[in-house]
């Protein structure tokens, strides 16, 4: 293991602040022109960090001007509840983003019933048809936080075409999107996941690694290789309520090349983009 090197921390406050001013400018125009864009929330849950993620958004959407409204179902509510209350909302014509929060009630499947989700409104990506057009390379919201991750890289100026990147977790929200956006710039992707063997040794042979797992600090200087750009998805709250990420930092400081820091790396960046989506989608919407 060669050390010490200076990790360059790759914070997302700035990009963050860009995506917003970059929203701001578009609610004006449009609001001037006569659309006020909307945003529609929906939370069936009684987890408290999923209302408080809630509450981020809706501060952060009506600082820009968005119109945004928060859709509380009963947090035992039933697949058919919750999809009927998505269709309500894309039917709605000053609704221009959707977004469905997790965890769901117990027995929803979120991606069944993200279907109910006008993919011209899901600017989180969450209805597997939107996943599906990413995929085969045309125009669709992805995921937010796998945009963030993105964004991230490339505001950075991370090199990717040609890159061994390895992304580590393949949910449908950030792992599989992930890799699909990377893909898409031409890096050559590896996933990994709780099947697989020698994680250490497939991670540390990364230019460019993403951790999304959920699992505190898991990600040590062994998994890492000398020199990577490290994006730390992971944000597990502990038992004071302070974020977690998947990568032990202080382990990987001076290891590797690049670290995003948790908080204040791919999060901020997420809802920011989420809020840019949701003003993209109602400039679609206004022609
Ligand atoms: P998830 O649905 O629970 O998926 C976790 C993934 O990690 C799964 O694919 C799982 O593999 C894999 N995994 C679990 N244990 C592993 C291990 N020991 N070794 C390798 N892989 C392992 O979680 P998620 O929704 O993708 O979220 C991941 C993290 O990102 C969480 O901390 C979440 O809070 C965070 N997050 C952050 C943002 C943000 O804006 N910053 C947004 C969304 C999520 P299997 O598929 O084999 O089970």
């Amino acid at each position: 293991m060669t050390r010490p090197q200076t990790t360059q921390l790759l914070e997302g406050k700035k990009s963050a602040a860009a995506i917003r001013e970059e929203a701001a400018a578009m609610v004006q125009e449009l609001r001037a022109a006569g659309t006020v864009p909307g945003l529609a929330l929906v939370l069936a849950t009684a987890d408290e960090s999923a209302a408080w993620y809630t509450r981020a958004i809706a501060r952060a959407g009506e600082k820009v001007g968005i119109d945004v409204r928060v859709e509380r179902l009963a947090d035992d509510a039933s697949a058919d509840v919750v999809r009927s209350a998505l269709q309500r909302l894309s039917a709605d014509d000053t609704v221009h983003g959707i977004i469905l929060q997790t965890p769901l009630p117990p027995g929803v499947d979120g991606v069944e019933v993200a279907i109910a989700i006008a993919p011209e409104k899901d600017v989180d990506g969450g209805n597997p048809v939107s996943i599906g057009r990413l995929t085969a390379g045309l125009p669709a919201f992805a995921p937010a936080t796998a945009a963030g991750v993105m964004r991230i890289l490339d505001d950075h100026g991370v090199e990717l075409a040609g890159r061994r990147v390895v992304v580590v977790g393949r949910s449908l929200v950030v792992g599989k999107p992930a890799a699909m956006l990377l893909l898409a710039r031409d890096a050559t992707v590896t996933i990994c996941h709780s099947r697989t063997r020698d994680l250490a040794a497939r991670t540390s042979e990364a230019e460019v690694l993403v951790a999304a797992v959920g699992r505190p600090r898991m990600i040590g200087a062994e998994h890492v290789g000398a020199g990577a750009v490290v994006i730390d998805v992971g944000t597990t709250p502990d038992e004071d309520g302070n974020l977690v990420g998947d990568v032990d930092a202080e382990a990987v400081t001076g290891h590797a090349g690049a670290l995003t820091p948790v908080p204040g790396g791919v999060g901020p960046v997420t809802t920011a983009l989420l809020l840019l989506n949701t003003v993209t989608a109602a400039a679609r919407a206004a022609g």
